[in-house]
């Protein structure tokens, strides 16, 4: 006999029955929306059992092409997440293991909780160049935390860094405390980026989405990337209130980070097709690629999205609206859901660790960038 639980931060799975000892589970509709795809529960039972669960709704969830050579992460200790051998034939998703303890943990992607949240903004705001703001509540009633690094000046250019509007790109957020680990550290890469530039910095975008266990969507349903042309305090205050931080700050470059649940690869998305593109900002774009290659043998740039023909970019899109708004550099930085196929590993896929060396990665692309950027 198994118990399968998913009551806790960010789970998400229905157990529908059992069949030929195969556990039937359902993973849950984010609320008010079509979306699903993140999954996170654990199963408990006999050490030693044979264990097979099936999601026999993977053939419905939000992205298809994410299932073909995905690989389930697992984990005993909450730690650790590896991977396992998974099978989809188009509708079920399967996977099978022999139980090393009494209860096992699965993921669709390595988890970042909402108690690690709230600890690395404490951590981070014990900083002395740190100041934690909430720039608003959520429709859960969860504060929207803004970490500003750096004291702002005239010639100091602002760094906007953006994670998890979509919550269930937990990367995202392995990503941003990566970043912050470096940049309020006593390297000279953080010292150097601490007197040259100011950060604002929103780690998770989509708290109660993350909370909630959804892919995609916040408390009422929306998409927030694609809510920055007219967010509203009823349906996406999340975006309502960060979009208006940025219209008082003002910025300089802006990275929305997110993970694509199909492409194996590190890529970034840029604002081609927006109206007020620029030679300018083609010029940042470049020099941001150029750079990352450079500093991550993790990043890539054969693969990755369509490009936007001029002028028929998508405003309501985060990066596109920030690109257009401010005329300088906005990108949308995808992780793997999957592996980096560049270079794969077995054990563990694409994961937390991996995304928090990216995010410390960026960071020295971030100072090669500060020349290039011209104020105002
Ligand atoms: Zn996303």
């Amino acid at each position: 006999m198994f118990s399968v639980n998913s009551n806790f931060d960010s789970g998400n799975i229905h157990l529908a029955g059992e069949s030929n000892g195969e556990l039937l589970l359902e993973i849950r509709q984010d609320r008010y929306s079509e979306y699903f795809q993140w999954f996170h529960f654990s199963v408990s039972g006999d050490q030693g059992s044979k264990l097979q669960c099936c999601i026999r709704n993977a053939g419905q969830a939000a992205y298809l092409e994410g299932w073909p050579d995905y690989r389930v992460c697992f984990s005993y200790d909450r730690k650790t997440w590896h991977r396992l051998d998974t099978n989809f034939d188009g509708q079920n998703l399967r996977f099978e293991t022999q139980l090393e303890g009494n209860t096992i943990w699965f993921a669709y992607f390595e988890p970042f909780s909402y108690e690690r949240h709230l600890e690395l903004v404490g951590r981070a705001q014990q900083h002395d160049e740190v100041t934690h703001e909430i720039l608003g509540l959520t429709l859960d009633g969860r504060p929207i935390d803004l970490l500003q690094i750096g004291t702002p000046a005239d010639a100091k250019p602002i760094i906007w860094v953006t994670a998890r509007q979509h919550p269930g790109e937990s990367m995202a957020e392995h990503l941003v405390e990566g970043l912050l680990n470096e940049l309020l550290s006593d390297s000279e890469l953080g010292k150097a980026l601490r007197s040259q530039a100011v950060f604002y910095i929103i780690p998770n975008m989509n708290p109660d989405g993350s909370v909630r266990g959804h892919l995609r969507t916040n408390a009422a349903g929306m998409n927030l990337n694609r809510e920055w042309q007219s967010p509203s305090k009823e349906k996406s205050p999340e975006v309502f209130w960060a979009r208006s931080k940025m219209i008082s700050v003002g910025g300089d470059m802006f990275l929305d980070i997110h993970g694509d649940e199909a492409l194996p690869y590190n890529f970034v998305a840029a604002s081609e097709g927006v109206a007020n593109y620029s030679a300018y900002m083609a010029e940042l774009e470049n020099a941001f690629r150029g750079s990352l290659l450079q500093r991550s043998d993790q990043f890539q740039t054969e693969y990755g999205y369509d490009i936007d023909a001029p002028g028929k970019a998508n405003h309501t899109v985060g990066s596109n609206w920030m690109g257009n708004h401010f005329k300088t550099l906005a990108l949308t930085l995808e992780m793997p859901f999957k592996d980096n196929a560049n270079d794969p590993c077995s054990r563990f896929g694409w994961n937390g660790e991996r995304s928090q060396q990216l995010g410390k990665d960026m960071l020295a692309t971030v100072l090669d960038l500060l020349p290039h950027i011209k104020r105002g």
